[in-house]
């Protein structure tokens, strides 16, 4: 039975185990041993936190980020959720005289421009809707056309559909114009291969409850030294200061400016222990690719059409079409799902009636192979 109750000065009775897999990114399902280094206090000011925690983490990022320049980049945590991370990011670095460009193709496209609308940074946005990549003569148009245009941002993953963008292609029209690029790369970095400095990159964010498999609680941004650099009162908010963050990161060894979630990066440290433990990115985005492999051979096998073409996806999440019957709700058939051990998300597809399963996380190929069995078995209205 998993009860607990908490009296005063007892210990709460607890079932630790998971009573379902969380196959909804994010958060996600974790490992029992990132989820056990929780279970003690940290001192934000001492050396065994910034020193033995924080620091290694902040170079252990840079060196997923680029293997083969780690030296051009650092690394910048910052508290709050990713878009707390991507907010700090686009406010801190376009200058008050600059203009931001933004490519959107869904939900988080769409949240990038809202950022900038926010924040009243001059922009303009190259929609292209959920199911279409974005646009590269349009993108390189626009920055031959416009010379205001400073900087360029857009999503790696887009979590929406499950679109991997083409984030080569990209780099390599905003820096062949020279402009700055931004990433969001919160549901692809530490899943997907890639570096850095090939790619040039200037900035980059992610956050510790996606591929690299921490709880949530805090986001980062990985940046280019050198374009970090000129970010100094750039900011448009105290708290979000990128430029600030780093700072005090740098001066204090690895102290955080303001209140740090500290078992949330205790956690996060054992994370990315175990990313290495696995064999580093390139492994575990061989597991993810399985996962979703079987995924998507599973889920056809019962009829379920996928929203996008195999070819546009990553392995990160899938969308599914939702069953033509009458009979069919979301709503119950997550219900039946859950109860056998499995959450999965609803559709984010404007128009298109669908739901959403993540092949992320603490999540095996022998996993989804149960997780084939538990759809079939909550298929109720067949
Ligand atoms: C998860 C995610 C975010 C951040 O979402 P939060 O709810 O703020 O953590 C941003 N962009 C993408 C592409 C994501 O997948």
């Amino acid at each position: 039975m998993r009860t607990s109750s908490v009296t005063a000065g007892q210990a709460p009775e607890f079932n630790w185990e998971n009573p379902y897999l969380l196959l909804t990114p994010g958060p996600l399902s974790t490992s029992p041993t990132v989820r056990a280094v929780m279970l003690r206090d940290w001192c934000t000011w001492d050396d065994e936190y910034n020193l033995g925690i924080v620091t290694p983490i902040r170079d252990g990022l840079v060196r997923l980020a680029s293997a083969s320049q780690p030296q051009l980049f650092t690394s910048v945590l910052m508290q709050g959720s990713g878009t707390f991370s991507v907010e700090a990011m686009i406010g801190s670095t376009v200058p008050q005289d600059g203009k931001l460009l933004v490519l959107a193709n869904g939900e988080y496209g769409n949240r990038l421009g809202r950022i900038a609308a926010t924040l009243k940074i001059p922009h303009l946005i190259h929609d292209t809707g959920e199911l279409a990549a974005p646009d590269l003569g349009k993108l390189e148009a626009s920055l031959a056309g416009d010379p205001a245009i400073t900087h360029v941002v857009c999503v790696h993953n887009e979590t929406t559909t499950g679109m991997l963008n083409p984030i080569k292609e990209i780099a390599a029209i905003v820096k062949g114009r020279g402009r700055t690029l931004l990433l969001d790369s919160m549901s692809a970095f530490g899943g997907i291969p890639m570096d850095m400095a090939e790619l040039k990159i200037d900035f980059l964010v992610s956050s510790a409850n996606k591929c690299i498999q921490g709880v949530p609680g805090f986001g980062f941004v990985i940046a280019r030294r050198d374009e970090l650099m000129k970010c100094q009162g750039r900011a448009r908010s105290l708290s979000l200061d990128l430029y600030d963050q780093w700072q005090g990161m740098e001066k204090g060894h690895g102290k955080w400016r303001y209140t740090s979630p500290t078992h949330v990066v205790r956690a996060f440290a054992q994370a990315m222990q175990e990313l290495e433990a696995e064999g580093g990115v390139a492994a575990r985005y061989k597991r993810y690719s399985e996962n979703q492999r079987r995924l998507l051979n599973g889920m056809e096998s019962l009829g379920f059409r996928c929203v996008l073409p195999r070819e546009l996806h990553s392995p990160i999440i899938t969308g599914f079409h939702s069953p033509q019957h009458p009979d069919y709700s979301f709503a119950k058939f997550y219900q039946e799902l859950k109860s056998r051990g499995f959450v999965i998300y609803p559709g984010k597809v404007t128009n298109i009636d669908s739901f959403r399963i993540g092949t992320i996380g603490h999540v095996f190929p022998e996993d989804i192979d149960r997780l084939i069995k538990a759809v079939q078995a909550s298929m109720y209205w067949v």
